[in-house]
């Protein structure tokens, strides 16, 4: 506990369908280099960004995060966004966040290539007052996008509506939710690329058998 700063979260947002070792790792690490007290995974309900299949259901998938993130005392899964019947926005749930947890920092985590859309998500300038973002990278990620953009933080990033954006690059990201329901799929073994009890549940409920 830090006796001298204000509490600092970490805001895991992504639909986690399913959760994998490549989110844990990329969890710890911003905890640890973004000197977080605690990372809160927050599963998307219904994404206001895309359509999504039936199963797994985002109850099921908010599961799947708590079975993968319940060894840890500092991973927590929220249901913020599972449980709201209308499609959710991020600066919502940091809005609602920020209630809950007031005077505290919020650190947003999620793969780069959805960070680099966040110009638009909805209401991009009031993100930049919520959090400060972490966009996690595969290893061989180009950030030329990014600079072009001005999403990077530079000594010339002097405008405050520009959402502040720091870059991770997570080798354990080479496995990937798409490539997961793929193997499972087509019958290929999915052990140690997602934690144990997280597969055992898959095998169980039958999801992305006939994907
Ligand atoms: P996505 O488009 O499914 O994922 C984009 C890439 O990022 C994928 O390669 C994905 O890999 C990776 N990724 C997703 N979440 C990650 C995480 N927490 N850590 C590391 N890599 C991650 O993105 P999404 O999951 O639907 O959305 C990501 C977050 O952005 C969610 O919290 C969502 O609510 C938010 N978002 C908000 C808005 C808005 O407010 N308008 C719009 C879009 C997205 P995997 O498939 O392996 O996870």
């Amino acid at each position: 506990m830090h006796e001298n700063r204000s509490r600092r979260y970490g805001i895991m947002g992504g639909t986690f369908n399913p959760v994998h070792n490549g989110h844990l790792v990329t969890a710890e690490e911003a905890r640890t280099q973004f000197d977080l007290d605690k990372v809160i995974f927050i599963p998307t309900g219904i994404p206001s960004h895309k359509v999504t299949d039936e199963t797994p259901t985002p109850e099921d998938r908010y599961i799947m995060a708590v079975i993968a993130t319940a060894s840890n005392p500092d991973f927590i899964v929220s249901r913020i966004e599972v449980e709201k019947a209308k499609p959710t926005y991020t600066i919502d749930t940091l809005k609602e966040l920020s209630e809950i947890y007031e005077g505290s920092e919020f650190y947003f985590i999620t793969g780069a290539d959805a960070v680099w859309e966040i110009l638009n998500w909805k209401d991009p300038e009031s993100l930049s007052k919520y959090c400060t973002f972490i966009g996690a990278t595969r290893p061989g990620y180009s950030l030329e996008k990014f600079k072009e953009s001005h999403l990077l933080p530079d000594e010339d990033r002097t405008d405050p509506k520009v959402p502040k954006v720091r870059i991770m690059e997570i080798p354990a990201l080479a496995i990937s939710s798409t490539d997961i329901r793929n193997r499972v799929g087509t019958g290929h073994t999915i052990r140690y690329l997602v934690p144990e009890g997280v597969l055992n549940y898959i095998y169980k409920s039958g999801f992305y058998e006939k994907n």
